[in-house]
């Protein structure tokens, strides 16, 4: 009997569709020949076209219905993938790097299909944004002109001369890939090839457009404005559909990846998405407490200081850090608080130092070296070297 659909990935008969898709994308990672090279490719051949096809009828509103209802008996079910179903399962993947699988499993009639419509599309773009760590911690739009091949406005992205036409190429009546029926020891094989005359397009174009020079688009500066979302992290990528290179002759425009780099920041050291300060502060304010002027994200901020506070001691002031990417809640800020000695007193402050410091004395007593309360101190502190 038919193994279950839902059992393959492993997921309830109520999940979501992204439930789906993600079960689906686990499963199939593992059989990936890439990360595992020691599987068995028949074997794994097997299982990801098992789970392809557990969610290319998952995945269809339409025939998980069915599905449900008459289970794998159902009319019309079975592993029949068009070239919709196709690209749907190979869209669970949003990078190319299961293009191969894909390849490797669905032989090379789907990779055909794939590859005219890849030739297509126009190619990708990628962009370094530099920002700093304010704007990557408030958000930010920018704007910025890059060099990228849009349509030709002169044969509106055809290719065509303006009154001319293009038709239909005669080498393989528009179909843009010759095929041949060869005949082996083994049986008969076709052989398909892209056509050479038309290159896949199908049309010959026998007046080309001079602005374009036939191709159907051409290269400007195009402004492009990028919303920087508040939270993004070093290194990140955004990806602006369509606003890639434009196609030839009219086809879709590839993509535009922005990668994020994020200054190094004067004040503020970003550790996950929280800001770790340093402030300076002079030993008798840790004595007396009191406010102290703190930078954060959002400006000058004073902080309250407990008398007594020990230099090297950390105040957390909630939320005030970066906020998470795509989810509610803020970081926090850090802010270590350590005693700087004055060097340039002046006399008068010189003595009301010497005065305070006769009386203070030791914080280790009385320096008899060979008591055992002086090592007792010491325990305290030997941890500190660690840190
Ligand atoms: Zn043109
Ligand atoms: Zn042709």
């Amino acid at each position: 009997m038919a193994k279950d659909y839902y059992d393959i990935l492993d997921v309830n008969e109520d999940a979501s569709e992204d439930e789906i898709k993600k079960a689906y994308r686990k499963k199939a990672k593992k059989y990936h020949p890439d990360m595992n090279p020691d599987l068995d490719k028949e074997e794994a051949e097997e299982r990801f076209k098992e789970v392809t096809e557990a969610y290319e009828v998952l995945s269809d509103p339409d025939k998980r219905a069915q599905y449900d209802r008459f289970g794998h008996a159902g009319p019309s079910q079975g592993f029949d993938f068009n070239n919709q179903d196709f690209e749907r399962a190979r869209s669970a993947f949003s990078d190319s790097s299961f293009d191969d699988i894909f390849d490797l499993f669905f032989g090379e009639g789907r990779r055909r299909g794939r590859s005219q419509t890849a030739a297509q599309k126009g190619e990708d773009l990628q962009r370094k944004l530099r920002i700093s760590l304010e704007d990557a911690a408030k958000g930010t739009q920018v704007k910025f002109s890059i060099p990228r091949f849009v349509k030709c406005d002169s044969c509106n992205g055809s290719g065509v001369k303006p009154g001319s036409s293009k038709r239909t190429c005669p080498h393989c009546n528009g179909r843009g890939e010759i095929r041949q029926k060869q005949q082996t020891m083994l049986g008969s094989f076709v052989n398909v090839q892209t056509c050479p005359k038309c290159g896949g397009s199908g049309e010959i174009i026998d007046d080309p457009c001079t602005k374009c020079r036939g191709e159907g688009r051409v290269k400007e500066k195009t402004e492009i404005s990028v919303k920087v979302p508040p939270g993004v992290k070093d290194g990140s990528r955004l990806r602006l559909k369509r606003k890639g290179n434009v196609g030839r002759k009219g086809a879709p425009a590839g993509d535009l990846f922005i990668m994020v780099d994020i200054k190094e920041h004067e004040t503020f050291i970003r550790k996950g998405d929280d800001i770790l300060t340093t402030v300076p502060v002079h030993f008798t304010q840790l004595i007396l407490g009191g406010e102290v002027s703190v930078p954060t994200l959002d400006g000058v901020e004073k902080i309250k200081v407990e008398p007594g506070t020990q230099s090297g001691e950390k105040i957390k002031l909630r939320k005030r850090g970066i906020p998470h990417l795509n989810k509610p809640g803020k970081g926090d800020q850090i802010v270590r608080l350590k005693a700087i000695t004055p060097t340039d007193l002046d006399p008068e402050e010189r003595n009301l130092v010497e005065e305070l410091n006769e009386r203070l004395g030791s914080p280790m007593g009385n320096n008899s070296d060979e008591s055992e309360s002086f090592f007792e101190k010491l325990k305290n502190f030997r941890e500190e070297f660690r840190k």
